[in-house]
């Protein structure tokens, strides 16, 4: 595998690269070679102009590409030419797939090319490019059929010169193409991807949830709260011309399988409301985030020292322009050096949003930079040297900013308070004695599964209550009565499957929550527990026994009267004769009350 990259600012340029690959003698076997373009310029005519030229001078060799991102500032500099990647394979293959998302949804394209790759033997990446920022990838990579996951996906989504008015294209062959999702899947026995990504903005402050979100990236409220305030509440930033700069070193952060990716919100709304550049749902968790420059190249610098042990043929990278308008042109271009040591044709474009998929999690990422690295072979076992921090880096890490120790001191507070938190939940949510759930988190939990029942499977719930336990503390104390009590609750957790709930519902009387009663194993679970209790060796107090009640939750039925189903179902235990299992049943159990 060969990789050359090339950069033509202007028609002259160009042409001189085209002549260049033309005559290299790596790239004569032109069905074998794969052209990358990243182009700055939008102008349809410019790109279609260079697309033919590659068919003239260059026929047999497949292109894909995309349109670049404008600069998002005046101070952010970005190549205003076209890259160009030629690479040639030897081994392995590569297939290119096509998606016209005017005519077919994301989805659809997605089960399509599932099927595709499934035929295709030693599949080991997928790069992944589509056009137009409304064609969220997520949809198509969500999509994917999942037990394909192992193939990774990497790209980026085109970039517009303006956001507000797309003018993004994805290139195939010859043609340049809106709303459509093209795909190159590489393939060999003897072909090796490694991907990986960069991100180094450092989670900040408590977890908040997305409670309410509008179309396309639109975020109305974070834990209730108008959006917008999040930022003034913690940050003091105000809603001016400067809420993006601001805001743009503390973009949200939220957990895409293991990785952390952030959102960076690029648009505020009088009503309160932020707008990402991706789609946000309801109850994603995110946090705020810092990051300083210093952070971010350290985490390139070791991915580059990562890469150079797996030796590259390619590589191939996205990258998002937040880090360039975060870091400055000057660090935003030693990330790039950092990888071109390893790889020096490094070739990477710079879209909206970056995509990484592997079987680790991800998806549609944001402020990051992507990579993907090719080989055909074994790893050359040549002793591997390590790439080395810039002297401007070395300087400056041997000195940390106060800002740098103030997020180091927030963060040790934050956890501090993580911690305390957790004790104190601890402490609110349980019974003293037992150590089961008291009462309040059981009513907390109960709610919550009544309103998951609204679309969700059946639940039941058991009451017990010990019998004559009056008499146990007459006759032996009540510090034996306290330990009657801690046994039944231990050997109540013991019998319980995991994920069912056990409280402790006030004086002797308990109650669980079952939360799969399928075909009756609660009832089966409170028998076996009526028994075991029957058994049990609670000296010196013998015969302690217990009545059991049963209700099961169908459907619109309110909480309160769960709770007096399975009350009932218990006392007609109790009138029964004691140490017994009642499932609640209308009219019989109702009627034993009333006599
Ligand atoms: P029944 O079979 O009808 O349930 O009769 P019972 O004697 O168990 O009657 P009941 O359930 O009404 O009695 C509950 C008793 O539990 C009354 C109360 O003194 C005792 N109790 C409540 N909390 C505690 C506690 O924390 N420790 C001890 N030792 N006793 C408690
Ligand atoms: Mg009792």
């Amino acid at each position: 595998m060969k990789q050359a990259t090339f950069f033509a600012e202007n028609e002259i340029e160009w042409a001189e690269v085209i002549s260049l690959i033309a005559s290299d003698p790596a790239f004569q076997e032109r069905e074998r070679c794969l052209i990358i373009l990243h182009e700055a310029n939008t102008d349809e005519a410019v790109i279609r102009a260079h697309l033919t030229s590659i068919g003239d001078r260059l026929p047999g060799m497949m292109v894909t590409g995309i349109t670049q991102i404008s600069p998002l500032d005046k101070d952010m500099i970005l190549f205003k030419g076209a890259e160009l990647s030629v690479i040639s394979f030897e081994t392995s293959e590569f297939r290119f797939f096509l998606y016209d998302c005017e005519k077919l949804s994301p989805e659809a394209a997605a089960v399509n090319f599932s099927k595709e790759l499934k035929n295709i033997p030693d599949a080991k990446g997928i790069l992944y490019y589509s056009s137009n920022v409304g064609l969220n990838p997520e949809r198509f990579l969500t999509a994917m059929d999942s037990t394909l996951s192992d193939i990774p996906v990497f790209g980026t989504q085109a970039g517009a010169s303006n956001f507000f008015q797309d003018d993004s294209f994805v290139f195939y062959h010859d043609a340049c193409l809106r709303g459509a999702i093209v795909t190159v899947v590489f393939s060999g026995e003897d072909l090796s991807v490694d991907t990986n990504y960069c991100f180094g903005w450092r989670p900040l402050g408590s977890m908040m949830t997305v409670t309410e979100t509008g179309e396309e990236g639109i975020v109305k409220t974070i834990d209730h709260e108008k959006a917008t305030e999040i930022y003034y509440n913690y940050l003091r930033i105000h809603l001016d011309e400067h809420f993006y700069e601001n805001v743009c070193a503390f973009p949200m952060v939220i957990l895409q399988g293991h990785r952390y990716t952030s959102r960076v919100p690029f648009r505020y709304y009088p009503d309160g409301s932020i707008r990402f550049s991706t789609e946000m749902r309801v109850g994603d968790q995110l946090s705020l985030s810092y990051a300083k420059s210093g952070y971010l190249l350290k985490g390139t610098l070791k991915l580059a020292n990562e890469l150079l042990a797996f030796s590259p043929e390619a590589l191939l990278g996205s990258a998002c322009v937040n880090r360039r308008l975060f870091m400055g042109n000057e660090k935003a271009d030693q990330e790039i050096d950092y990888l071109r040591k390893v790889c020096p044709s490094f070739s990477y474009g710079c879209g909206y949003g970056e995509i990484l998929r592997t079987s680790d999690g991800g998806g549609f990422l944001n402020s990051t930079l992507v990579v993907a690295a090719l080989r055909e072979g074994p790893a050359p076992e040549l002793p591997v040297s390590t790439i080395e921090e810039s002297d401007t880096e070395k300087e400056e890490s041997a000195y940390m900013p106060l800002a740098d120790r103030l997020v180091t001191f927030l963060e040790a507070t934050t956890q501090d308070l993580k911690r305390i938190n957790a004790d104190l939940q601890k402490l609110a949510s349980r019974d003293q004695l037992t150590g089961l759930y008291n009462r309040m988190y059981m009513e907390n939990a109960l709610h919550e599964e009544m309103r998951k029942h609204l679309t969700d499977a059946d639940f039941s719930v058991m009451m017990f209550d010990i019998d004559c336990f009056k008499h146990v503390n007459d006759t032996y104390g009540h510090q034996t009565g306290d330990m009657v009590l801690k046994r039944a609750a231990e050997l109540l957790s013991d019998c319980l499957p995991d994920g069912d709930l056990a409280s402790r519902w006030g004086g002797d009387e308990f109650l669980v929550l079952f939360k799969h009663p399928s075909n009756g194993s609660d009832f089966a679970i409170a028998e076996k527990f009526r028994s075991i209790i029957e058994h049990a060796d609670f000296s010196p107090v013998p015969g302690v026994t217990v009545s059991v009640g049963l209700a099961g939750v169908q459907k619109m039925l309110e909480e309160k009267e769960l709770l007096r189903r399975v009350d009932l179902a218990m006392y007609h235990s109790k009138h029964s004769g004691r140490n017994l299992v009642t499932i609640y049943e209308k009219g019989t159990c109702e009627n034993e009350m009333q006599n």
